[in-house]
């Protein structure tokens, strides 16, 4: 065995805070294996689990056959008819059904030891043809393992102790599956500040790095590891000294947070006055404690396709009616923003059947999907209408809107849904506020035109970078190239916050910038009157707006508008803070 010797690896730190203990790693495409004992009568049940993820994986099989062909022609695709072959091979699903009957275990345990039977039998056969099907028995196994976990695979199951979780990536259905208790930081190979695991992780409070190059292979599952979410450093197997040191810092960061912690119910308001609503991005109903807790008077965004992400299914109009009340109620009487579902991208749900796309994230996202998708919309419409009853300051916010048209089709349906529950006599607060998010550069461009149909603009900086300069939000290969302060960004946040004081309504920022201390000045000055941050943010954020004056915010901005230059900008930006709030910059790089 190697020498336990110290390595210190670097990422992008993407939630901040300190944490250290054992590694689990969560290797490539292995999934872990659940194995259990079942009772006779939950045979039948593991029986229809089992066709039910056949289905999934024909569908997906001629899917993959259908692009593969036309992209590389039919020789290429064979290997998916082989793949098939096995799915539809009777013979092989009598055996499993056999064995379940027999064994009494799970599905997933019993499909693998017989297709882990059939491979071994095919890799001592003397023909080359016979041998390369062991391979593809293995793969569409772990095809049809994966349909079973439907997206949701609990990782965590049967761990004694918390642990670092070492991944090559996680997508948000695992995230949101996560016991929190249960981990102590994340780690990704893959993944940028903006990706959603990264924004996730923030939500849980989980310090966590992303972008690591090659932490799969230098990182042994156990090893004991120190994880620093604000410089994105890992520290494996430490030495004594290091530990020390980091025992340190992390002692000097608790010194610093106690201090914020005292801000909680101080008002966001600069020196000389001028007050700015903070607010937090949540991602389940029971956030808004957390949120509260940390300083926050309202929420800004609460991501609700997270309620479809944690579930087996699509949530009944009464489970997500629970929800939106639950957050409507907690935070009374202070307002609460429900965005409708942000489907696709990178937020696959199991139940919602997504077709795969070459470029998801310019795809059937989000609003587009819902105006394609009238009933499940319209379930969502009701569920918040109703919950609009238990709060007056409950609003509804579109994600992804592209033009005008996007918003009047919206509404529509909201009027639909107002018609339907008066008919039906269910209460309502029928002058519920709308409003959109501006993330797509069409609609800052076009925010004249989409102005007069909602009451509030959300600029989600996240999307709005992304599509503005055309860079991946989740690609960590191009990370230095997604810049919040690109000219582009601000002249068209510049130009929305413009635009809604004419009209006279409010735009917030909701995107991470919102939530990154070094920017909020910058924001400030622009004239955003709402910003909306993860929870653990929010201190950090009031902090610095506590402590510049509003004047020194214009002038930063006016400054910006002069410069060429994303990084110029950000420069600026981190010399105020240096300036006027140094130790905050103990806790955000
Ligand atoms: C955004 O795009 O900035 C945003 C807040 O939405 P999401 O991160 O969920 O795409
Ligand atoms: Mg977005």
């Amino acid at each position: 065995m190697e020498a336990q010797r110290e390595l210190e690896l670097r990422g992008i730190g993407v939630s901040p805070g300190i944490a250290a203990g054992p590694v689990l790693l969560l290797q490539g495409d292995d999934l872990p294996l659940p194995e259990y004992a079942i009772a006779a009568e939950e045979v039948p049940r593991e029986m229809l689990r089992l066709e039910e993820a056949l289905i999934a994986t024909r569908r997906q099989l001629h899917d993959i056959q259908r692009r593969v062909e036309d992209a590389l022609g039919s020789e290429s695709a064979g290997i998916f008819e082989a793949h098939l072959q096995v799915v539809d091979d009777p013979s092989f699903v009598d055996e499993i059904f056999r064995d379940l009957r027999d064994k009494r275990k799970n599905v997933e345990k019993i499909l693998f030891d017989a297709a882990e039977r059939y491979a071994r039998t095919l890799r001592q056969m003397e023909d080359d043809y016979l041998r390369e099907r062991a391979t593809d028995i293995r793969d569409v196994t772990r095809r049809i393992l994966r349909n079973l976990a439907g997206g949701g695979v609990d990782w965590l199951a049967g761990l004694d102790s918390p642990r670092v979780l070492v991944a090559r990536d996680l997508a948000p259905s695992e995230m949101v599956a996560f016991d929190r208790r249960k981990i102590l930081g994340v780690v990704t190979e893959l993944g940028s500040p903006t990706s959603h695991a990264a924004i996730m992780a923030r939500a849980m409070d989980l310090p966590a790095i992303v972008g690591l190059h090659a932490v799969c292979e230098k990182a042994r599952d156990g090893d004991r590891v120190i994880l620093d979410g604000v410089r994105g450093v890992l520290v494996l197997r430490p030495s004594p000294a290091r530990e020390e040191d980091y025992g340190r810092i992390a002692r000097g960061r608790i010194v610093i947070q106690k201090r914020l912690a005292t801000l909680k119910d101080e008002p966001a308001v600069t020196r000389d006055g001028h007050a700015v609503a903070l607010s937090a991005n949540i991602e389940m109903p029971a956030d808004v404690e957390a949120a509260w807790a940390r300083g926050a008077r309202g929420i800004g965004l609460f991501r609700s396709e997270n309620l479809f992400l944690a579930s087996g299914g699509d949530p009944s109009e009464e489970r997500q009616y629970e929800a939106y009340a639950e957050v409507a109620r907690r935070i009374m009487p202070e307002s609460a923003i429900i965005r409708t579902l942000d489907l696709g991208g990178d937020k696959m749900p199991a139940s919602v059947k997504l077709p795969d796309e070459a470029n998801p994230f310019l795809g059937w996202r989000a609003i587009r999907l819902c105006l394609d998708r009238p009933v499940l919309f319209k379930t969502q419409l009701r569920a918040i209408l109703r919950a609009s009853a238990h709060n007056p300051n409950l609003r509804i916010m579109y994600p992804m809107i592209s033009s005008a048209a996007e918003v009047d089709r919206a509404n529509a349906l909201l009027e639909e849904c107002k018609a339907e529950l008066a008919a039906a006599g269910l209460a309502f607060n029928a002058a519920v506020e709308v409003g959109v998010m501006i993330e797509i550069p069409s609609a800052a461009l076009t925010a004249d035109l989409i102005a007069p149909k909602v009451k509030f603009f959300s600029i989600g900086t996240n999307d709005l970078v992304q599509y503005t300069l055309a860079v991946d939000r989740g690609n960590e290969r191009i990370a230095q190239l997604y810049e919040p302060t690109h000219p582009a960004v601000l002249q068209l946040i510049r130009h929305t916050v413009e635009v809604s004081h004419r009209h006279g309504i409010w735009t917030g920022v909701c995107g991470e910038a919102a939530g990154n201390p070094i920017l909020a000045p910058l924001l400030l000055g622009i004239g955003v009157d709402e910003l909306s941050a993860s929870p653990g943010a929010v201190p950090l954020v009031k902090d610095v707006v506590r402590q510049i004056r509003y004047a020194e915010a214009q002038d930063l901005a006016e400054a910006a508008r002069g410069m060429a230059t994303g990084a110029e900008v950000l420069e600026l930006c981190r010399a105020l803070v240096r300036r006027v709030a140094p130790e905050i910059l103990e806790l955000a790089e």
